[in-house]
């Protein structure tokens, strides 16, 4: 046997995005205890950081210690009772697995379907709260990563306040990447993944809950089905002022890395990141647009950090296409997932990868395996 050595890849899918170097030497630094004054102190500082990534001043916001579909599962599990109705906003493969955490947890789930590369539509949630007003929480995602689609939070967030109901966001593809704004809008729990904007290795899911999405939660009549995921255990761990008690062992490299990730976006500002972001994506649909690509979700609703498109006609082996970017020019592109599979391509500009070099050279590697 033999130590393992991957080749360095130009990651352009749907995440893992490339991580920077500072990212990964930070995870190389000697592991203390989890439990060491020191790794506290990193924490409580990455818990602030946190904070102002999601733009909330949120007391319950930390990083679970799995990948974003933990976090998914946490909001879920914490806030939905058995018998609980729940709206849920189903446009692409991240809505379908919602109404599956809500059904796990013995709610009853209320669909809302759009289109896949559709927005959800504010006025099917509107007649959904009409015709289901004991609904108290309303779940959708913010940035579909499965169809490259951006549906209006803020909007669906005020809905969900206007009859009563807590809201539910995914944003594991939309932190750090595009506006999101937890306390302004009224996001009441709020999810997102280290592998996508932030550009850390997988592995953690940040996750927020407003004041009243807290209530809810100490307000439960039944216990939290998940032990690793109840937030009132967890949370003796990560907040227990002064007396932190044991609740399992904090993956504490993993935490360097996102706590690096975290200070590299302070440094360069998380409203100049989501305009890079937004710049990068029009470099890239232009390159994209000259070489015959067009996409799936039309423009006011693209998500500038994962572009779906369609190939060209004359490719019929995409596949193929994908295979040689990731063999000849180290460039890994995203699949379709679902519905779109097998029909689109997936480019993901996310975090250090939207960047001019790698659209470049994206472009660049695109031209020559089409022509
Ligand atoms: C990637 C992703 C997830 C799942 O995150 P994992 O880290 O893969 O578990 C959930 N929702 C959306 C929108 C995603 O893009």
């Amino acid at each position: 046997m033999q130590s393992f050595h991957p080749p360095v890849r130009t990651l352009m899918g749907p995440g893992p995005s490339d991580v920077p170097e500072r990212i990964l030497q930070a995870m190389a630094q000697p592991t203390i205890g989890h439990l060491d004054p020191v790794f506290i102190e990193m924490m409580d500082e990455l818990k602030a950081m946190l904070r102002q990534a999601f733009c909330t001043d949120n007391a319950l916001t930390f990083p679970v210690s799995a990948p974003g579909s933990a976090g998914m599962e946490c909001c879920f599990a914490n806030l939905v009772e058995p018998g609980d109705e729940v709206i849920v906003c189903i446009n692409g493969v991240f809505g379908g697995r919602m109404k599956e955490n809500i059904e796990r947890m013995g709610g009853k789930a209320i669909l809302v379907e759009d289109a896949w590369g559709s927005p959800v539509c504010l006025q099917k949630v509107e007649d959904a709260f009409l015709a289901h007003p004991k609904a108290r929480i309303l779940a959708f995602v913010h940035a579909e990563t499965s169809t490259g689609v951006r549906s209006d939070a803020r909007a669906l967030c005020a809905l969900a306040r206007e009859h009563g109901a807590l809201s539910l966001v995914d944003a594991v593809t939309s932190l750090g990447g595009i506006e999101l704004l937890v306390d302004e809008w009224g996001i009441d729990a709020v999810y997102s993944g280290s592998q996508k904007c932030l550009s850390c290795p997988p592995g953690l899911s940040p996750v927020s809950f407003s004041d009243a999405a807290a209530q809810k939660i100490m307000n439960r009549k039944t216990k939290v089905r998940s032990w690793f995921l109840d937030l009132s255990l967890v949370m003796a761990y990560w907040q227990g002022d002064g007396a932190r008690t044991y609740h399992h062992t904090a993956p504490v490299n993993a935490m360097y890395g996102l706590h690096e990730s975290l200070v590299m976006l302070h440094e360069e500002g998380l409203q100049n990141a989501w305009a890079r972001h937004g710049k990068m994506h029009l470099k890239l649909k232009s390159g994209l647009e000259e070489l015959g690509l067009g996409f799936v979700v039309k423009e006011p609703y693209r998500l500038p950090q994962l572009n779906a498109v369609k190939f060209p006609g004359f490719v019929t082996d995409e596949a193929a296409i994908r295979r040689q970017l990731l063999q000849q020019h180290n460039i890994e592109i995203g699949a379709g997932l679902g519905a779109l599979a097998g029909k689109v391509w997936r480019i993901g500009l996310m975090g250090a990868s939207a960047s001019d070099a790698n659209i470049d050279k994206c472009l660049g590697a695109l031209k020559q395996v089409l022509k």
